[in-house]
C-alpha cells in the first residue's frame, strides 16, 4: 500500500501526490526537516530530539505532531490487518525520543482495546540487509499467496 499517502491530517499541506494532508507531509524525516526549518528550528532529527528534551516548544510541538500522526496511522493500520507485529524503522538512527514515544503512545492509544492480542510494536534502525529482506518478502509473498 501507500501508506504515507493516506490522509493524516484533512486539508493540509500540499503533497506531491497531488493530494494534501497525506501522512507523508506530517510524519515524514522529509517533512519534519521542513516543518523544522520553516520554523527556524535545526532540520536534524537528533537535533530537534534534543531541543525538545530541553524544553523547547517548537519542537516538542513538531516532533509530537509527527509522532502522534504516525501512530494514529499505525493504529488504524493495526485495526484493518490484525497483523502480530509492526516493525518502525529508520535508515540512520533509532526511535526512541519524542517522536518514537508520541507515535508509539498514539499507536497503542487508538487501538480497539478488545483487539487481542494487541501487537507488538518495535522500533529500531535499518540494518544493511533490511532492503534485501524486504524486497524477498514481498517477492515470496506475490509467488507464494498471489499467483494461484
Ligand atoms: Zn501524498
Amino acid at each position: 500500500g501507500e501508506i504515507a499517502h493516506a490522509t493524516a491530517e484533512p486539508g493540509g499541506l500540499p503533497c506531491l501526490c497531488g493530494k494534501t494532508g497525506c501522512l507523508d507531509t506530517v510524519a515524514s524525516l522529509s517533512a519534519i526537516s521542513h516543518l523544522a526549518t520553516r520554523a527556524g528550528l535545526p532540520g536534524d532529527l537528533e537535533q530537534l530530539e534534543q531541543l525538545a528534551a530541553q524544553g523547547n516548544l517548537g519542537a516538542v510541538e513538531l516532533l509530537h505532531r509527527a509522532g502522534s500522526a504516525l501512530g494514529l496511522m499505525i493504529a488504524q493500520m493495526v485495526q484493518i490487518m490484525d497483523p502480530q507485529h509492526v516493525l518502525v524503522v529508520r535508515q540512520g538512527g533509532e526511535l526512541t525520543g519524542l517522536f518514537g514515544r508520541a507515535m508509539r503512545q498514539a499507536a497503542e492509544g487508538n487501538i480497539l482495546p478488545q483487539l487481542a492480542p494487541r501487537p507488538e510494536i518495535i522500533t529500531g534502525d535499518v540494518m544493511a540487509d533490511s532492503w534485501a529482506f524486504g524486497a524477498a518478502s514481498v517477492a515470496a509473498d506475490r509467488s507464494l499467496f498471489r499467483e494461484f
